[in-house]
């Protein structure tokens, strides 16, 4: 049942979780089908988290804030723990293009595609280019290598940042992933990326996220939304609810699919954790923010097929860390044809990304900050226009998000798009053990983040909780 923002809800659950992302979500719906009765509190109006859209001007235009392409795993991913109707509306993007000033190239982010792009565009023997690949394809995420990407590259490609752009642009802009970051994150998510191409959902989030929703309340999850979780009730050193507008929800278990320090530090509270968890917590970085601006075709027009997703940048060379910085020349254009939406009139919409520093926004005057959006959405028309010539004529909506926007709907600190780095993940898993009946699942590193990965990691805390549950049980039965 979805219970009304007001409703003061008295039902012991066994498990209630925190947030509706698509960790969350899929946790919620995991444990609902195995026979678990779930509550899911939802701070914002709708259901999804990051996996979200708005409409403007009446309806007439629809955006998707996050459906830039995921990987093929997301198929099965559906199909075992949503639905088949949900998995076969999943489709591969067909075109993924590169255009800066170091090269040009088109492919359908294929790794047979990459191979032949090394090879024959990028003149590296076909024996470097397979070794390259075998090396990531064993790497393990449970090895303790220290490499760093940027080792990685150079191991394969000495002195050749266009190489290292072509390969690590879109994993930057899909994450954050820097040079200093681990290969072994890079390699696999390039992997999980690099097997069969980019995938989207074809009838556009809010669609997908309305068969979700059926699909919780058909398997028994019952849905608040509005109810922003302020505090998580510890009683006798175990979780036991939370509390929502002072009123207080009781459970056997809590899953958070709030930020990871959020959990610890606001909804918990440091004291309730050992000295040593904490200083781990407190080390986990936030991952990287973005900005996004979104353009709307007007009713009537139409614009060619250029590619599903065009990776930009007027940057002579290559670094991440230029990428993240607000002077950069790159950004990553997202182009919604009309088979997007099929069930809508023949609409057009084209989002900009770029990654972004929180701090480069945080202290902006409000007229400092009107004016900054104005110089992105600016610089996203020029950019468009470059490889779209007259395509600002034809658009009659615009407007940009930027990390404090991203902070405001979704309550994520520093406005990160992609929860934490690589060691979050550590923190997050180890959390029931620090405080038993307290569970996160979320965005945390590079593998666990994402739709993928956020789905994924909502299966395996799902097992971790159907666990505990378990042996709460057996111990209850014990004379
Ligand atoms: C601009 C952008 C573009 C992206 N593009 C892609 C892409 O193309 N492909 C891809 O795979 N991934 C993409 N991502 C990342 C992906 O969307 C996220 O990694 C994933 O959706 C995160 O899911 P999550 O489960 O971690 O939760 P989130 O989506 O972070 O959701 C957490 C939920 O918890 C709720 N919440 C938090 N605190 C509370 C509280 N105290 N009480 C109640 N509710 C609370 C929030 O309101 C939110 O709904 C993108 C992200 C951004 C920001």
């Amino acid at each position: 049942m979805q219970y009304s923002s007001k409703d003061k809800i008295e039902k012991k659950y066994e498990v209630i979780v925190i947030g509706s992302g698509l960790a969350g979500m899929t946790l919620a719906n995991k444990m609902a089908k195995d026979g678990r009765s779930v509550l899911l509190l939802e701070s914002h109006n709708k259901l999804g988290g990051f996996a979200t859209w708005f409409k403007r001007q009446d309806g007439s235009h629809i955006f998707d804030v996050s459906l830039h392409g995921f990987p093929v795993g997301m198929i099965k991913t559906c199909r075992k723990y949503w639905s088949r109707e949900i998995a076969d509306r999943i489709h591969q993007l067909k075109s993924v293009r590169y255009i800066n000033p170091q090269f040009e190239v088109d492919t359908d982010f294929t790794k047979e595609d990459f191979i032949k792009v090394l090879i024959h565009k990028f003149n590296v023997t076909e024996e470097t280019v397979q070794a390259f690949f075998l090396e990531l394809a064993h790497m393990n995420f449970y090895d303790n290598s220290q490499m760093t990407n940027g080792e990685l590259f150079n191991k394969y490609f000495p002195g050749r940042s266009d190489i290292t752009r072509f390969l690590l642009e879109p994993i930057v802009y899909a994450n954050g992933s820097n040079l200093e970051d681990p290969a072994i994150s890079y390699g696999i998510v390039f992997s999980n990326f690099m097997s069969k191409g980019v995938y989207i959902f074809q009838g556009g989030t809010d669609v997908m996220i309305g068969l979700m929703k059926e699909e919780l309340l058909k398997n028994g999850v019952d849905i608040q939304l509005q109810a922003r979780v302020e505090k998580i009730i510890v009683d006798n050193k175990r979780v036991c609810g939370v509390e929502v507008k002072g009123h207080k929800i009781y459970s056997k278990a809590v899953v958070s699919n709030s930020n990871l320090r959020t959990t610890i530090e606001k909804l918990v509270g440091e004291n309730h954790f050992s000295d040593e968890y904490v200083k781990l917590a407190k080390a986990v970085r936030l991952n990287t923010s973005s900005c996004q601006v979104y353009m709307g075709i007007k009713k009537g027009e139409s614009i060619p097929f250029i590619g599903d997703l065009i990776f930009t940048s007027e940057d002579n060379d290559f670094s991440t860390d230029l990428i993240l910085s607000p002077k950069v020349g790159s950004q990553t254009f997202s182009l919604y044809y009309p088979e997007m939406r099929p069930h809508l009139e023949n609409r057009f919409a084209i989002v900009s990304s770029s990654n972004a520093r929180y701090e480069d926004w945080k202290n902006l005057s409000t007229d400092q900050y009107e004016a900054q959006k104005k110089v992105l959405i600016e610089r996203a028309l020029q950019g468009l226009e470059k490889i779209l010539p007259g395509v600002r004529a034809k658009i009659d909506f615009v407007d940009a998000a930027t990390p404090l926007t991203v902070e405001r709907y979704t309550l994520h600190e520093r406005g990160a798009s992609f929860g934490t780095k690589f060691e979050g993940l550590h923190v997050s898993m180890n959390m029931h053990k620090e405080l038993p009946g307290l569970f996160h699942a979320g965005s945390v590193g590079i593998i666990m983040s994402g739709w993928l990965g956020a789905a994924n990691y909502g299966v395996i805390q799902a097992h971790e909780v159907d666990n505990y549950l378990t042996r709460l049980e057996k111990e209850d039965q014990r004379p």
